[in-house]
């Protein structure tokens, strides 16, 4: 559906590349997600999916298209309508109306007056906006403004949704009905979602896969759920396991010294390798913290644990071993803060 090929993005008088050589394949109905930090080269990358950026070398395909500058005028204006775009500042039209800003991307496809005037409040009962045609963007909340903007980018009813940072502007509870609805849109409308964002909260709800991105390369691409349970790359294991710190209170870290994080497979369950431990080895295992959360539907438990009442180090290496053979365990260092 949309494929980069080894595309670089050079700008002039910077030392490195904003995108080096990425290579990513995102298929019909994916949900795809680009993670990294402020400055990683994700808008850069995205941007080139519809030309608003020419690679400086590699391609992009879309739906079997190449993407280069090539392309005839029209073909670039076909391919742009193929596309819709939200952005964290919503973009809107600020003195114009909520119809208005909708009706500005139909007009721009060559719709007629008849075909807009029944259209527009189509689009804004599909995004919760019923009713809204008359008001002006100042006097709706973040929320708001951003279906405003999701109704304008679905006008042409495309095939791919481009995401940047677009729930980065709201508040938690807003960014929850904004993931809610665009989930609902992409199910309804059979589109292909790509995302890019540096929420992890977001990347956990919404996306199916990810790729990561760090100074301009992809460093690690996963199934949404491999990546929080076992990240791959260094960068990737970093900031997952500093997303998970940031969970866990300060005192944990200063009242216990050697703190361990199970993270259980899909078909174990944690009491009975826990009880089993204890039972087997005479020691406490005390949980400090954890929870099951569920990604994509499939349960992922995370428990932070310590052992106590052990008598020597050899022991509790062997307890170790134990819920290693049927648990993901890493031993957690005190946080530090995640590099860019
Ligand atoms: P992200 O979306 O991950 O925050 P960007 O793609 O916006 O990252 O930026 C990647 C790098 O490219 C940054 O170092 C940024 O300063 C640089 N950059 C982005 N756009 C331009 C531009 N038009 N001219 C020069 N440098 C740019």
């Amino acid at each position: 559906m949309l494929e980069f090929h080894d595309v670089t993005v050079q700008f002039p008088g910077q030392a490195t590349p904003a995108v080096d050589r990425v290579s990513l394949k995102i298929e019909r109905g994916d949900c795809y997600g680009i993670l990294g930090q402020s400055g990683a080269g994700k808008s850069t990358l995205v941007r080139t999916v519809n030309l608003l950026q020419v690679p400086t070398s590699g391609y992009v395909m879309v739906s079997g298209q190449k993407v280069d500058g090539a392309l005839s005028k029209g073909d670039l204006r076909s391919l742009r309508l193929k596309i819709g775009m939200i952005f964290q500042h919503f973009n809107l039209i600020k003195n114009a109306s909520v119809f208005e800003n909708v009706a500005f991307n139909l007009k721009a496809s060559g719709a007629d007056r008849a075909t807009i005037e029944a259209k527009v409040p189509q689009l804004l009962a599909a995004v919760g906006l019923k009713g809204k045609e008359q008001v002006y963007p100042p006097s709706l909340s973040g929320g708001q403004k951003q279906r405003v903007a999701i109704a304008r980018a679905l006008a042409n009813d495309p095939e791919i949704l481009l995401c940047d940072e677009a729930t980065s502007a709201l508040d938690p509870d807003t960014t929850s009905e904004i993931v809610a609805l665009l989930k609902q849109l992409k199910e309804e409308r059979n589109l292909t979602v790509l995302f890019i964002t540096h929420q992890m909260e977001v990347a956990k709800k919404l996306f199916n896969k990810v790729a990561l991105m760090q100074r301009g390369k992809v460093v690690e691409t996963a199934s949404t759920y491999d990546f929080f349970a076992r990240p791959q790359s260094p960068y990737g294991q970093l900031l997952v396991k500093q997303y998970q710190h940031d969970l866990l209170p300060d005192e944990l870290w200063s009242n216990e010294p050697e703190l361990y994080e199970i993270i259980y497979k899909l078909d174990h369950a944690f009491d009975s390798v826990m009880a089993e431990a204890m039972h087997r080895f005479e020691v406490d295992l005390n949980i400090l913290g954890g929870r099951v959360e569920y990604i994509g539907g499939k349960p992922l438990g995370r428990l932070i644990i310590s052992i106590a009442r052990c008598p020597n180090a050899a022991l509790k290496q062997e307890v170790l071993a134990f819920l290693a053979q049927s648990t993901y365990l890493t031993k957690l260092e005190a946080p530090k803060d995640a590099e860019a």
